[in-house]
């Protein structure tokens, strides 16, 4: 029987004391306001276990991971329609890279950079009535917490200074790969990345990519194969130009966000979710990397 509990605990010993703790994001000015300090990590296990640790009950702003979320609902709308405006390649550039949209013609890498979210969006926003309550409430029901909501002053924050989605939505919009208005998918876009969570409601919000597509309160919101193919996509996709360092460092399909928080999972097994807001060049936390990689090296729980 694995020590979750033991294991986590002398990773988080270990790396509180890191000289090196990354730098916050401050492109999104209400980011930097996080301390670097901060760190968090929390398990569930798929058996209804929990394991957790430091500031795991703190909400952070979830940025990037919230672009599975909305994969997920976009899929069950359009299973098969979505592929035909975005592909499933990772683009090895950084998440907010445009001169591969513009050579591609306006067809994104993949789903989880952000052309593709910006897509993502417009599908939500074409198949909800209140796109951003409907949303929200999806987040919601799949955790089982009516507590989780969106940040308005940081999807303010994004509004104002996001000059490159603002620059990725027009080109979009110029290859006819968006069919709502420029202003009200980036509106969307936004909301959906200032999404606040604690690493606990990030776990149970990913349980169900790591349970055939059922969530916590055992509903099937996706099929078994869609949620295969989402963690392809999080295994190939979800930290940009590192995702082939996190499939060789840590070994699980996962996502990250410039808020700091990481959450990965092994299918039939666990979620872990970590968040420590320090990032690395590529814009990955930076002690949660290294917790990952401590723990699939301890535990040897991964999906090779
Ligand atoms: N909202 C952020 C952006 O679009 C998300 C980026 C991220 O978390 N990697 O720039």
């Amino acid at each position: 029987m694995i020590d979750y509990q033991g294991t986590i605990e002398a990773i988080y010993n270990n790396l509180k004391q890191a000289p090196e703790k990354g730098i916050v994001a401050s492109y999104i000015p209400e980011l930097s306001k996080q301390s670097s300090d901060r760190f968090g990590i929390h398990i569930q296990h798929i058996d209804g276990r929990t394991f957790q640790i430091g500031d795991w009950n703190v909400p952070f702003s979830i940025q990037s991971i919230s672009k599975v979320l909305a994969l997920s609902k976009a899929i069950a709308f359009e299973d098969n329609l979505i592929w035909k405006r975005m592909d499933v390649e990772p683009s090895g550039n950084p998440f907010n890279h445009l001169s591969l949209l513009e050579l591609e013609n306006g067809i994104p890498r993949n789903p989880l950079i952000n052309a593709g979210a910006l897509v993502v969006s417009d599908i939500l926003i074409s198949h909800l009535k209140h796109p951003k309550e409907d949303f929200l409430n999806y987040v919601r029901n799949i955790t089982g917490d009516d507590t989780i909501s969106y940040n308005l002053d940081v999807a303010a924050s994004e509004q104002r200074t996001g000059y490159r989605n603002h620059a990725a939505a027009n080109l979009l919009k110029s290859f006819d790969n968006l069919n709502n208005d420029v202003d009200v998918v980036l509106d969307f876009y936004f909301h959906q990345c200032a999404l606040e969570m604690n690493c606990a409601q990030l776990s149970k919000a990913f349980y169900l990519f790591a349970n055939k597509g059922k969530c916590f309160n055992d509903k099937q919101h996706i099929s078994s194969s869609q949620a295969k193919r989402i963690n392809a996509i999080m295994l190939t996709c979800g930290f940009y130009d590192e995702a082939g360092e996190f499939a060789f460092e840590v070994g699980l399909p996962g996502k990250s966000g410039v808020g700091g928080g990481i959450v990965a999972l092994l299918p039939n097994d666990f979620v872990i979710s970590t968040w420590a807001p320090g990032l690395n060049a590529k814009g990955n936390s930076l002690l949660g990397m290294q917790a990952l990689e401590q723990f699939t090296t301890r535990t040897n729980r991964s999906i090779f």
